[in-house]
């Protein structure tokens, strides 16, 4: 209530008037808010514009823009059409870091709302213990349900209004940061849910973004070819370069679309060889850092030796005895460069390419001549493909789920 009881002076949010707003009572509609354990309601004053003598309440858009951020700090939740949502909701999902997405908050939302819930209706039936014993036995309703908590597309649909809200500052923070690492990548995934007039009419989007995670530019085209594409990386560098940044760029090709080219030359994906070939085709890319074998190597032998008795083991039977998940968790990755890469990928085809790459119905993995192909072309991207000097593009962001996925990389 501003101006109940901070006394501010306001104006009519109304374009083309500067009316001051008067006291009007209390706002008709109260409001649900979502809090972390529970729920809590809000009220609002009535306010109507002294000159054209419409009225608003107190908690929208028009209202807040006015106050100093002394204020406007204090407004305690987003607003939606139907249900609100805490800032301290809205806090958990802006924090988007691996595996903390919409599904889990919800996860997590209902659980401690459950909690909370139970505690009150032990509180409830207990006081009502109390009546019973005090009067003579009268019938007690039961504790009210929960209400159930909002869905976690809510949930990102409340993200998305706190980000319009704040879509300037991020703005000006996205473009004093710029980064030096830039991605860039298209899907479908977006465009497929395009409904109403809009859908069909864009095919992809493509971002690009840095190495701290923001989005620079997002645009949405018919075709993933280069036409579509060359304005927005025009425009891209024209800003890169008016910041005096372009220079220092270097541009690489994600590994993850190398390997996919060579995943397009195969004969099936559901080949029984399929998933080793993948994973055979990353180590071929790819190597442990050396420093962290060898710490890795340092820390599983005193482990052996005081778990297991397995005392004066050589090196390579302490590494023979570290798992793949120690691996994946305790070593960072880099790349091996284009000339080891190369011989190692051309081993792996002659391999793949005789008997050892068919399965037991004698059917090849791959498709001799399209692989050819795709070998003589990919040869010349493995340049582009290297880490940068001091820099490792790649870290692992997921547990492996399925064999296919398991090499799947990203920032
Ligand atoms: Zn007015």
């Amino acid at each position: 209530m501003p101006h109940r009881i901070w006394h501010l002076q306001l104006t009519c949010p109304q374009p083309l008037c500067t009316g001051s707003m008067t006291k009007a009572g209390l706002y008709r509609t109260i409001r649900r808010v979502l809090e972390i354990d529970g729920w809590y309601l809000m009220a609002t004053e009535y306010l109507e514009c002294r000159r054209c003598k419409k009225k608003v309440g107190g908690w929208s858009q028009g209202i807040i823009r006015q106050l100093s951020p002394t204020y406007s700090c204090q407004f305690p939740a987003v607003l939606t059409y139907k249900l609100s949502c805490d800032m301290r909701v809205v806090a958990q999902l802006r924090s988007r870091t691996l595996g903390n997405s919409a599904n889990r908050l919800y996860n997590s939302l209902r659980e401690q709302h459950s909690d909370t819930w139970m505690r009150r209706a032990i509180l409830y039936l207990g006081i009502c213990e109390q009546f019973r014993a005090l009067c003579s036995a009268r019938q007690i309703p039961p504790p009210p349900q929960m209400p159930p908590v909002p869905s976690p597309v809510w949930l990102l649909t409340v993200y998305g209004y706190d980000v319009l809200t704040r879509l300037d500052e991020y703005k000006a923070r996205i473009t004093s940061t710029f980064g030096s690492i830039l991605k860039m990548d298209s899907t479908k995934k977006v465009t497929k849910k395009l409904a109403g007039a809009a859908s069909d009419t864009a095919a992809w989007v493509t971002n690009v973004g840095n190495e701290h995670g923001q989005v620079l530019i997002s645009v949405l085209t018919c075709s993933e070819s280069a036409e579509g594409l060359s304005t927005m990386a025009a425009g891209l560098m024209r800003r890169y370069r008016l910041a005096g940044e372009w220079e220092k760029l270097v541009v690489r090709l994600d590994i993850w679309h190398l390997m996919r080219r060579f995943a397009s030359g195969v004969t099936t994906e559901s080949h029984e060889l399929y998933p080793t070939f993948m994973r055979q085709l990353s180590h071929c890319i790819f190597e442990v850092d050396p420093d962290d074998a060898r710490r890795l190597t340092e820390a599983k032998r005193p482990q052996l030796e005081g778990k297991h008795g397995m005392v004066g083991l050589t090196d390579a039977a302490v590494i023979r005895r570290i798992s793949r998940e120690e691996w994946r968790l305790h070593c960072r990755r880099r790349t091996r460069g284009p000339e080891e890469s190369a011989i190692l990928i051309q081993e792996l085809l002659d391999t793949f390419g005789g008997p050892a790459g068919r399965d037991t119905l004698d059917i090849p993995l791959l498709d001799a001549r399209r692989i050819e192909d795709i070998w003589s072309t990919q040869k010349t991207h493995l340049s582009c493909i290297q880490d940068p000097p001091g820099v490792l593009l790649y870290t692992q962001t997921g547990r492996p789920s399925t064999s296919r996925r398991s090499w799947l990389m990203d920032w």
